[in-house]
């Protein structure tokens, strides 16, 4: 859960909620709470007639969530397949067949076999798989909505949708070509939905806490974060205001896409693009940035099917590496565990944002790190590779890696097989490399993670409203290290370059260049707004 949200009543009718941007925008529109409940079911009392209308409702609810991904492309249509195949898992019906074969009736049988699934995964202390509670609880209420044959209500255009947290099906299934956006009490930035959000440019805000029952406009700013209810005066004023400058800053911002990004004094700056599915470079015009500044890897981990073959790999990072058309991508080694688990590869743990993640843990278990060393070795020569490392804390965890990388190209070579080896460069994020990056010189880059740096130096949560506050990289003491990195690495001519979001916030860029920074890497959605924000700047 996201921590408990400020809730301010700055005049007699009007109210003010506090969570988490999780897709910045701006939406006024009429509240529409989404929750509403389903019809209600009525049983047959027959265990064989309840086995069968059970069987026929996942038919259905299959059947719709195909059409779907019919239609769906991208994230979407991954969203989608992973509940289509949750939804064949037998494993999540059987339950409920037991239970009706017992005397229940087929809904309360579906209803309580998906609580048991849905509460395991929301106890997690972690984003990702609550972020996977969301899909089950949409499966759970397309059985429910095929049983009863009712079908949910629509909201109206331009609405804001409310609820504790929105079934990607619901999102998927709306207009938002006439505006509107989302606010949750509950959610997280790290969901399917807040994915979709960002790449349509929905705006959203979670983990807003229990919101009133009432109707009316709403006015959201997802810039920063908040809901406003029953707004008049002068807070409609300063809404409209922002939100007049927001689009105003989004359509300049787009005359910067295609030039090379330079500060206002005349100093160039690199802007490569952070990607994690191949597929997202389908969309990006390589002509607009400097190459891939961060590839995600975990994506390919995380699918129903089981861990990613040599050659799935390769492909995916090929893929990448032609469309860069020789210019730089910068492949991360797979960083699962803290925020990212993947199913039987990370472990259990108390803490996992400090346990076996990242390097650690490909590390502890080489016989799937090789693999994916043999898929990057082979991509290496398909086009200008970079590998890094995650979470590096000690250099002998990137000697180790290196050995490795020497190992599997000698077996190559030996093998017949083409290969190159690439430069081999680390993620400085755990502060003890950020202290002290003498100590990692051997590296052929550095690439500031500020997302896991500015946590673990605040000791601020990077997905827990209630410290978003303290998480903050222009904190002097997270922008200290950042200078100390960039003048280490500009005296010993190792390149430095900053992967983690602020790179693609504006309000940050200009501390970053300021710390001596002159290689960001952003979101893609940034990629404009990151150049005008370079453009401004005085560095
Ligand atoms: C970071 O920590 O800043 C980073 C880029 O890595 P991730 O967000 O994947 O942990
Ligand atoms: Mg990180």
């Amino acid at each position: 859960m996201h921590g408990r949200p400020d809730r301010i009543s700055s005049a007699e009718s009007e109210l003010r909620f506090t969570g988490i941007s999780a897709s910045a925008g701006y939406a006024h529109g009429p509240l529409f709470r989404f929750e509403a409940p389903s019809a209600k079911y009525v049983t047959s009392a027959s265990p064989a007639i309840e086995t069968e209308t059970l069987k026929a409702a996942i038919a259905k609810a299959t059947e719709r969530l195909a059409e779907l991904v019919a239609s769906a492309a991208g994230e979407a249509a991954d969203m989608l397949e992973f509940q289509l195949a949750m939804l064949a898992d037998d494993s999540l019906s059987n339950p409920a067949l037991a239970a009706i074969e017992q005397g229940a009736a087929a809904d309360e049988a579906w209803s309580d076999a998906l609580a048991n699934e849905i509460a395991g995964y929301e106890a997690s202390e972690d984003d990702y798989f609550r972020a996977r509670a969301a899909d089950l609880k949409d499966i759970r209420q397309q059985v429910l909505d095929a049983l009863t044959s009712s079908d949910s209500v629509s909201a109206p255009p331009g609405a804001i949708l409310t609820g504790s947290d929105i079934a990607p099906t619901r999102f998927l299934a709306t207009d938002w070509t006439q505006g509107g956006g989302i606010a949750l009490s509950a959610g997280s930035s790290a969901s399917h939905v807040a994915m979709l959000a960002r790449s349509r440019g929905v705006p959203m805000v979670v983990g807003l806490g229990p919101l009133p029952d009432q109707d009316g406009i709403a006015l959201l700013d997802a810039e920063h974060g908040t809901l406003l209810l029953g707004a008049a005066g002068d807070s409609v004023e300063l809404f409209q205001s922002s939100a007049e400058a927001f689009i105003g800053r989004r359509r300049k911002a787009q005359d910067y896409l295609r030039k090379p990004a330079v500060t206002a004094s005349g100093t160039p700056v690199r802007v490569q693009v952070n990607i994690a599915d191949p597929a997202d470079v389908d969309s990006i015009d390589i002509a607009t940035c400097d190459g891939v500044g961060l590839m995600r890897t975990e994506f390919l981990f995380g699918k129903p099917g089981g861990l990613p073959d040599e050659d799935t790999q390769y492909r995916a990072y090929r893929k990448v590496l032609e469309w860069a058309d020789g210019k730089p991508v910068t492949i991360r080694t797979v960083d699962a565990g803290g925020d990212k688990p993947v199913p039987g590869f990370t472990v259990d743990e108390g803490n996992p944002f400090l346990g076996l993640r990242g390097i650690r843990l490909s590390l502890a278990r080489p016989d799937i790190f090789r693999i994916q060393i043999r898929a990057l070795l082979r991509a290496a020569a398909r086009g200008n590779l970079k590998v890094m490392f995650p979470m590096i804390a000690v250099p002998e965890e990137y000697e180790r890696a290196t050995a490795l990388f020497a190992e599997e190209a000698r077996a190559l070579t030996a093998a017949g097989i083409a290969h190159k080896q690439p430069p081999l460069g680390i993620m400085v994020e755990v502060p003890s490399a950020a202290i002290a990056p003498e100590l990692f010189a051997k590296a052929a880059f550095f690439s500031i993670g500020s997302n896991d740096l500015t946590q673990y130096v605040m000791a601020a949560a990077r997905d827990n409203a209630a410290v978003a506050a303290l998480n903050s990289v222009t904190n002097p003491a997270v922008l200290r290290l950042i200078e100390a990195v960039a003048t280490f690495g500009r005296e010993h001519s190792i390149p430095v370059s900053l992967c983690g979001d602020a790179g693609g916030n504006p309000a940050s860029i200009p501390y970053l260049l300021k710390a001596g920074l002159r290689d960001l890497s952003v979101v893609p959605a940034q990629l404009a707004l990151a150049k005008a924000a370079i453009a401004e700047a005085e560095a």
